[in-house]
């Protein structure tokens, strides 16, 4: 056997790029958080074929000092924690401090940030990790991150990339779900030129449904709210009769945080499922707000699957409720129909 030694630093961050950055949603998803945890108010993303040549994230937010730049794209380097207790009241969706470093590593990166107290911007250029330009410029405040040929130093990662559409579609779902957490913040993409997602940033999770679904799912909401022992929902599911033949249009959000979780998913599928009996599937918008110390968001490093403390507790209280909803809901629809 060869000596043990020390990997560097580049090969480390390729090596856990393996685990943040899956595909092109992955990118998209981590670049977005950012733009959030910055408190921006609008996001702009653009790809082309699909991300796998280029994925742009510009966002309004509060922007990387000028000498901060360098350390935002090393490993382990974030301002959203300081010791391990912090995770237990975290506000932030993220806090590894290995996104940048890991996306940086296996592709082109060019980063545009103008720091909100500062009034240069300055632009940082990265290759396979490795720092090749810096320098100042003018730029409006917020960040511009450009990922230019995702995997092109591994050729083993690349080759997995599925078809344009099928990464353009994962995409798709990443901004959706974000831009259906966070009404306030206006999110618009485009692909290959086409713009094909354009939320208001209204504050109104209508408006947003609206504007990713159009007017036939808007005109089916219900409207869900509730507070019941220790969670408050709030949101919309839809009428029987535009149920879908996938899970696909399924988001729950905990805390401001897409999430999957096998109660979540239960609990609302058995409630359609026992008052109307179809073996289809609700599209679903809810919003769940609890004690963050009932929730672990720490399970996965890419953070969408949660587990709860009191997992059935929710269940049992999210599914006997929407019930009541639902049936509240079959009720007024069918006298309207007398009139
Ligand atoms: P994490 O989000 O886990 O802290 P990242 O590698 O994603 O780690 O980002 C590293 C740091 O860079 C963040 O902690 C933050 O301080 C800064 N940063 C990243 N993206 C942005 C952004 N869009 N606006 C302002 N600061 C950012
Ligand atoms: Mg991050």
């Amino acid at each position: 056997m060869a000596k043990i030694k020390k990997l560097s630093e580049q090969i480390a961050n390729q090596i856990s790029a393996g685990e943040v950055v899956e595909r092109p949603a992955s990118v998209v998803k981590e670049l977005i958080e950012n733009s959030l945890d910055a408190s921006a108010d609008k996001i702009e993303i653009v790809i082309e074929n699909g991300g796998k040549d280029l994925i742009q994230v510009i966002d309004n937010g509060k922007g990387i000092r000028s000498n901060q730049i360098e350390l935002a794209f090393s490993r382990y380097a974030t301002s959203k924690i300081e010791d391990v207790n912090d995770l237990y009241s975290l506000r932030t969706l993220g806090f590894r401090g290995e996104a940048l470093a890991s996306i940086a590593a296996v592709a082109k990166v060019i980063a545009k940030s103008c720091h909100k107290e500062e009034k240069e911007g300055v632009k940082l250029v990265l290759n396979g990790g490795e720092i090749i330009e810096k320098e100042t410029i003018g730029y409006n405040k917020g960040l511009e991150i450009t990922v230019k040929d995702l995997f092109f130093n591994t050729p083993a990662r690349y080759k997995y990339l599925k078809k344009t559409s099928t990464e353009a579609a994962h995409i798709s779902r990443i901004i959706t779900a974000a831009a259906l957490a966070r009404p306030d913040v206006k999110f618009t993409l485009d692909h290959n030129g086409n713009r094909t997602i354009t939320t208001p940033g209204s504050k109104s999770l209508k408006d947003v449904i609206y504007s990713i679904y159009g007017e036939n799912v808007f005109d089916k909401l219900i409207s869900v709210e509730f507070k019941d022992n220790f969670i408050e929902v709030s949101g919309f599911v839809v009428e029987p009769d535009i149920m879908r033949s996938s899970r696909q249009h399924q988001y729950y959000f905990v805390n401001g945080r897409p999430v999957y979780n096998k109660f979540l998913r239960l609990s609302v599928e058995e409630a359609y499922k026992e008052l109307f009996g179809i073996k289809k599937y609700p599209l679903i918008f809810l919003n769940i707000d609890l004690n963050p110390i009932l929730v672990d968001v720490n399970v996965h490093p890419t953070k969408r699957e949660v587990k709860f403390s009191r997992g059935k507790d929710i269940k049992k209280t999210i599914k006997s409720n929407v019930k009541n909803i639902l049936i509240k809901n079959k009720e007024k629809t069918s006298d309207s129909s007398f009139n």
